[in-house]
């Protein structure tokens, strides 16, 4: 399908090293890096309908992506959360992760966000 929308997990993986999203989220970040608004027992976003624009897949993906198209980025994120998810809960090395993320990126070289 051309338009499929991203179909999150809610593993919460992501919310819990939200340093990686390069500054993006920063200002939500507690001490260990995990989003101040996830619930940690439920893994749940507590601001679920006011998170920002970077939390929702699905608008960012309009709103600030060029160059691929929306089953290349969702595949590309999709690679991500395995990543986060081996980070958060596997205990994968910080910099093995990086280059996880990395290379899920890579994947489509004209991927651009703006
Ligand atoms: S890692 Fe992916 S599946 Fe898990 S909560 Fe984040 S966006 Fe959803
Ligand atoms: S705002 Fe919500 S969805 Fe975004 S990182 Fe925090 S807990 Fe996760």
């Amino acid at each position: 399908m051309i338009d499929e929308p991203f179909e999150c997990e809610r593993c919460g993986a992501c919310c819990r090293l939200i340093w990686a999203f390069e500054g993006l989220l920063d200002e939500l970040s507690d001490k260990d890096g995990c989003c101040v608004f996830l619930d940690k027992e439920e893994n749940a976003c507590q601001i679920y309908k006011r998170r920002p624009t970077v939390c929702r897949v699905d608008d960012y993906f309009y709103r600030h992506v060029s160059g691929v198209t929306k089953t290349e980025y969702i595949e590309a994120t999709k690679k991500c959360c395995l990543a986060f998810r081996q980070a958060a809960y596997q205990g994968l090395d910080m910099g093995v992760f990086r280059g996880l993320l990395k290379e899920a990126l890579s994947s489509y070289p004209n991927l651009n966000t703006f």
